[in-house]
């Protein structure tokens, strides 16, 4: 490291600027050529290391290149075990649904089906909803304000982001977005507006087939429902006859401390939908859980050439054994809590950038109410080698979400990096804010 703590890669990525489609994102976030990882450190080509406080959007959450599964994976190579099977039954997939169940839904006492669409969120978005419309016979599913489900147009549908939605290029419908838990304020119950929606005669909502909800808005600015909002949003559900799909795809798997994200607030989803940690070792895969009696699907009736990717079955299979025991969640607990104390530390170091702590278990940020200010706090983490993205439809909150099997001093020395990451953006936020913003430079980033 040279350049005073600084990290030196530029110009590396002019055959990704040539060939590479304009779509490309993250890329332009963390502008480096990275080569290989291990757990919470990541190196890229010109030998600089980096702290991992992204973990693939969620879908490392037992860190790169996990010890246990890359044993169990290579292992599997070297003997020929099935790697593509489409739904065939195989002996990876048989451990993984036997685990499943023994590690998972037995000891929660959990009755659910088990669905494997392709392999992405989106796709368990989309299998949830089919599923809703087919057994209800409604077409109109409820969403919530700055809610994110994934990509694709019935998902998209129900997704807050309006830039996102306009990439649709066609209406999005069958869907209505409602406001989520503190949406109008600390003290408006939300789901008591939603009912009034649903018996209103001149509301405009048709009675819905679902509610599709996050427990926690992990794109969407990390607004967390409270405990008593789900399980009034369940009860809504349940007088209606509408089916209750909890979007688990990023708070699942552990991020925010038990293996379901809603595990303590007492609810019984219809349908769940998990993907991104669930494969373990970032491969992809995803599931749909639905309570036994909704399974009414017609063989093949939603299927997908990569529903069997067995390389993940057996990382997924070694990945539940962190969940054995009450162990792994007592650590992600206490690792919660340093993170929340170490956050609201630097909030209190810097009172006049009116930041706010957002979050749960190892999903928690900083929101910042200056514009461009969370960008600029993720781009000099990033040049102090810090890997860590921004939340919100504004890009308001600086999120930071490491490998739940980060060790404290790591994790402890990420936060050092973010503090001063915040102390050099605000100090230049400050002079920004200075500029006139009539003459056209309000805003501009330097
Ligand atoms: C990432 C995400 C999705 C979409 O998953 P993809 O694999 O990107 O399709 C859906 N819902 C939530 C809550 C997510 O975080």
């Amino acid at each position: 490291m040279t350049n005073g703590g600084l990290l030196q890669s530029e110009g590396t990525l002019a055959l990704f600027e040539e060939l590479e489609s304009e779509v490309r994102s993250y890329c332009r976030s963390f502008p480096a050529v990275f080569r290989k990882a291990l757990d919470w450190t990541v190196w890229d080509r010109e030998g600089n290391v980096y702290l991992d406080f992204f973990a693939g959007a969620g879908a490392l959450n037992y860190g790169h290149n996990n010890a246990r599964m890359k044993e169990k994976l290579v292992r599997y190579l070297l003997e020929d075990g099935i790697s593509h099977s489409l739904d065939m039954a195989t002996e990876a997939k048989e451990r993984f649904l036997e685990k499943f169940r023994d590690v998972i839904l037995k000891p929660r006492r959990m009755n659910y089906k088990i669905m494997f669409p392709g392999p992405t969120g989106t796709n368990a978005v989309e299998a949830a909803l089919k599923l809703a419309r087919k057994s209800t016979g409604r077409t109109n599913i409820i969403g919530f304000t700055n809610a994110f489900h994934g990509m694709t147009l019935g998902a998209l549908a129900v997704t807050g982001n309006k830039y996102k939605r306009q990439g649709a290029g066609v209406p999005l419908q069958y869907a209505a977005s409602m406001p989520y838990d503190g949406y109008l304020g600390a003290d408006a119950d939300t789901v008591a507006y939603l009912e009034n929606m649903l018996n209103d005669s001149g509301s405009g909502v048709p009675m819905p087939a679902a509610v599709i909800v996050e427990t926690l808005q992990g794109e969407g600015g990390l607004n967390a429902a409270g405990a008593g909002w789900l399980k009034r949003l369940e009860a809504l559900c349940r007088k209606y006859g509408i089916l209750l799909i909890i979007d688990d795809v990023q708070m699942g798997c552990g991020r925010t401390g038990p293996f379901f994200s809603f595990e303590p607030f007492g609810i019984e989803p219809d349908m769940i939908c998990l993907s991104k940690s669930i494969g373990g070792y970032g491969l992809p895969m995803a599931l749909m859980l639905m309570k036994p009696e909704l399974d009414i699907w017609g063989p093949g009736e939603h299927n997908g050439t990569f529903r069997g990717n067995n390389l993940a079955f057996v990382c997924a299979t070694e990945a539940l054994r962190y969940w054995e025991d009450g162990e792994f969640e007592k650590e992600i607990a206490e690792k919660s809590t340093l993170l929340e104390g170490e956050l609201k530390s630097i909030i209190a170091r810097f009172p006049q950038l009116k930041a706010e702590w957002r979050g749960r278990g190892l999903m928690q940020g900083i929101a910042f109410p200056t514009e461009g200010l969370a960008e600029d706090v993720c781009r000099e983490a990033f040049r102090r080698g810090l890997i860590m993205e921004t939340s919100g439809t504004d890009s308001e909150v600086a999120k930071v979400m490491p490998p739940l099997t980060i060790d404290k001093a790591s994790l402890k020395r990420g936060l050092r990096l973010l503090a001063d990451s915040v102390e050099e953006a605000a100090g230049r936020s400050r002079k920004i804010e200075l500029l006139p913003k009539a003459a056209g430079l309000g805003g501009e980033r330097i």
